[in-house]
């Protein structure tokens, strides 16, 4: 088995709340439980969504954790040009192509189909620029995704698979606005870190499936993947930074890591952070078989 190199990919949109310091935890524990390396990236590439000082503040907050990565963190907004790159392979394979199509066309397109399909939010695009564009204005760039299911495996949920094709169609790799979509970027950076292990939060389980089908036009290898359980608020919802989670409180470790294990199933601990931290290792790897 390739040597354990794995990652924890924060968006700076905020700082960590007790749902994103699990991804954290356990992408760290996974890392050292396979004597592997533990990288942090900063995906900053939706830079309107960014918030100045948020990068910062997560990296103090990891550090705080005892969760310090073996490498300076890599920014994605200094890797444009290897997305650029990715994206004129992509091409060249006749695997990207631009895309003319506003929201209200797509809209158009699939009212006209008798569909009206969305998943989060996301229009399915019904394909409408994949052979050509008869004269209409560039504004974005889509991946052409192959037909058939994509099956994987994940070491927590088991057994997955999508229709990329009839359940989220061509997908954007890069925007109207000219910023790089998360996809592409994710993928590109994945591969240039060796990620050989991705473990994170399972709301985005779902991008899977495509992350896999750019991999196999890249030639790039595919990693195992993990996602972790989520942590919902006293409301029922899903911890996130839209729906206004609370920063989580480092300043106090022990006990921002004994939520964070608890959301994990690992029992408490006392005592040092180190210590609690070997501890929930070798719990970790006792739960955790890395080989799929
Ligand atoms: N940057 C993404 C997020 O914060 C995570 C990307 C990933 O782990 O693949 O939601």
């Amino acid at each position: 088995m390739a040597p354990y190199v794995g990652r924890f990919a924060p968006s700076p949109t905020g700082p960590l709340h007790a749902g994103s310091l699990v991804a954290a935890l356990a992408s760290w524990l996974d890392a050292r439980a396979n004597g592997g390396r533990w990288l942090v990236r900063i995906e900053d590439v939706d830079t309107p969504r960014c918030v100045p000082g948020a990068a910062e503040t997560i990296l103090r907050q990891l550090a705080d954790c005892g969760l310090v990565p073996d490498e300076p963190p890599l920014w994605q907004s200094a890797r444009r040009e290897h997305y650029q790159r990715a994206l004129d392979a992509l091409v060249a394979a006749g695997r990207a192509y631009p895309c003319a199509c506003s929201r209200k066309d797509i809209e158009g397109a699939l009212a006209a189909l008798g569909r009206t399909q969305e998943r989060h939010g996301e229009l399915v695009y019904p394909g409408t620029c994949r052979n050509g564009l008869h004269g209409r204005e560039p504004r974005s760039w889509r991946f052409r995704v192959e037909p058939g299911r994509v099956a994987w495996t994940d070491r927590r949920l088991g057994a997955q698979s999508q229709d990329v094709e009839r359940e989220v169609g061509d997908f954007v790799l890069k925007r109207a606005d000219g910023l790089w979509a998360y996809q592409l970027a994710v993928v590109v950076d994945d591969a240039a870190q060796g990620i050989t292990d991705v473990v994170r939060g399972e709301d985005l389980a779902d991008n899977t499936a495509r992350q896999i089908q750019l991999q196999q036009a890249l030639g790039t290898a595919t990693p195992r993947y993990l996602h972790t359980p989520l942590v919902f608020g006293a409301n029922g919802e899903k911890l996130s930074k839209q729906n206004g989670a609370v920063e989580a409180e480092t300043r106090d470790p022990l006990r921002a890591l004994n939520a964070t294990a608890a959301a994990l199933g690992l029992p408490a601990q006392e005592g040092a952070v180190a210590s609690a931290l070997a501890a929930w290792v070798a719990q970790w790897r006792a739960t955790y078989n890395r080989s799929p």
